[in-house]
């Protein structure tokens, strides 16, 4: 017995009969041991991040500070690293998913730091990692530039994009956490930046973070208060001069600064994730408003939608979509999407699929400022769009307006070939008009007919 208990990982053994006194001094030295044990793994536990397993923020303050005054004469970096949108991941995929993820990550810093024969690394939190990294050779620059390709084989399904806010020390005495904040400080700057995953640290960057950072408070509570609304942008058929439909545009009505447009937050929002929240609650809101359209006994007419991007990554979103539909009772090809070129860009299968998934649902897909991007072609190779919308703002405004015209009309005469309808948006002039009925356009909208405008007064203008 004695032996099969020890072995099982009892501290002592005491068979009987005992000696009292002898028993007193060996629960003394197991009580002693067990303080130590507890000890230990309280000293575990303040130094180390209990899911990964390596360093936690306050370890990795404490031993990067030993390290830099340990090698005066080196020169070190900073690297602060998250993953763009990791909320995502674990509101599509489950907090385990995440976790795995995590996990992944800190596997995958292990492995690059030991590259160097010195250096600090952990997890500071959520899913934001640091590392402190000697930087006399160019190699830290191959492993960062490396990372995106690395991740992606994880699972290609997720579009894991590491992101990296590098402050090079400069001064080895300022308090680690400092030069941390300034890590972070650089990471935001490339933050939603979708072809430069890194960037260093310069003094300007402050003034802009805090731009942004009020946003950033604000938003969760401006939804919940309503501040958002939609406002209805009419489009006409060019032959017949006649109002067929409206796109709806978000703005921002701030209690305080007014109405803030959409171009300041939706960047903005892209970056953190939550344009996903504000996508859904305009598809909601249109969704509301054509329905009282049918209450009231209107014919009405569809209206389209903006669809970031990121909604795409979202294994739910087709249902997501039909269901709204089928809760406000309206017919799928009254509310039409807008998808841009850069989801195409960033992955074309999981676009195709979408969109074959949605048209087959019966809606109807708007590609939004087509020739903008660098792959306009390809898209139309891939995917069969119901319509092409192309932003005349793009092209006229630039130096060569005969040139820009000429891209257009050529636009239009391809869409033409291929038996896809052209929407012009951006239309201001009575010549802009002019110039796309020659062209056999068939839609447009645009100041020219009306700007965007609040719900009540497009019922109104739906009246006239
Ligand atoms: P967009 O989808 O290309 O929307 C068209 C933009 O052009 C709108 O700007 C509209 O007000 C503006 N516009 C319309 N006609 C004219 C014109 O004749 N001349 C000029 N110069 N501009 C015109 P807005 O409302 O400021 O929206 C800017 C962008 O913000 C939108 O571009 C869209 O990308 C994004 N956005 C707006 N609402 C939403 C939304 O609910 N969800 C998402 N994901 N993005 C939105
Ligand atoms: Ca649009
Ligand atoms: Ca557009």
């Amino acid at each position: 017995n004695e032996i099969k208990v020890l072995d099982m990982g009892a501290w002592d053994f005491v068979p009987k009969p005992y000696n009292p006194k002898i028993l007193k001094f060996r629960l003394k030295n197991a009580i002693q041991r067990s303080r130590l044990a507890a000890l230990e793994k309280l000293k575990y536990l303040a130094e180390y991040d209990s899911l990964t397993g390596i360093y936690n923020k306050y370890k990795f303050f404490s031993a990067t500070k030993q390290m830099l005054s340990n090698y005066p004469e080196k020169k070190f970096a900073i690297v602060r690293v998250d993953v763009e949108r990791f909320q995502l991941i674990n509101s599509f995929y489950g907090l385990s998913e995440g976790d795995k993820l995590l996990i992944f990550i800190s596997e995958y810093i292990k492995n690059i730091c030991e590259n160097f024969k010195i250096s600090t690394y952990a997890r500071i939190e959520a899913d934001i990692f640091a590392i402190c990294m000697p930087i006399e050779n160019v190699t830290y620059r191959k492993h960062i530039l490396s990372a995106r390709k690395a991740l992606k084989k994880y699972n290609s399904s997720y579009d894991i994009v590491p992101k990296f806010g590098i402050y090079l020390i400069e001064d080895p005495t300022l308090p680690i956490s400092i030069m941390y904040d300034r890590a972070s400080l650089a990471a935001k700057k490339c933050k939603g930046n979708y072809i430069n995953n890194y960037a260093f640290y310069d003094k300007s960057l402050s003034e802009y973070i805090e731009k942004e950072q009020e946003i950033v408070n604000e938003m969760n509570n401006a939804i919940k208060s309503e501040e958002f609304s939609i406002y209805l942008q009419p489009k006409y058929s060019l032959d017949e001069n006649k109002f067929y439909g409206a796109e709806a545009l978000i703005r921002w009505i701030h209690p305080k600064k007014g109405v803030i447009s959409p171009a300041e937050f939706i960047p903005i929002f892209e970056r953190n994730g939550f344009i996903t929240k504000i996508d859904y609650y305009v598809w909601e809101k249109t969704c509301k408003f054509i329905k009282n359209q049918i209450d009231c006994g209107k014919t009405p007419k569809p209206i389209s939608v903006n669809v970031s991007r990121l909604n795409l990554y979202n294994p739910k979103f087709i249902d997501t979509v039909c269901n709204l539909t089928k809760k406000y009772e309206i017919p799928n090809y009254l509310l039409n999407l807008e998808l841009t070129e850069s989801t195409y860009i960033e992955n074309p299968e999981l676009m195709i699929e979408s969109v074959e998934k949605l048209q087959a649902k019966g809606f109807i897909v708007m590609m939004d400022d087509f020739g903008s991007g660098y792959s306009s072609l390809s898209i139309l190779k891939d995917i069969k769009i119901d319509v092409l919308k192309i932003d005349m703002g793009f092209f006229t405004k630039t130096k060569i307006e005969s040139r820009s015209l000429k891209i257009i009309a050529s636009v239009i005469k391809m869409a033409k070939v291929l038996e896809i309808p052209v929407i012009a948006e951006g239309v201001e002039t009575q010549s802009q008009v002019k110039f796309l009925k020659e062209l056999g356009c068939e839609y447009a909208q645009g100041y020219y007919y009306a700007r965007p405008i609040p719900t009540d007064e497009y019922i109104a203008f739906l009246e006239k």
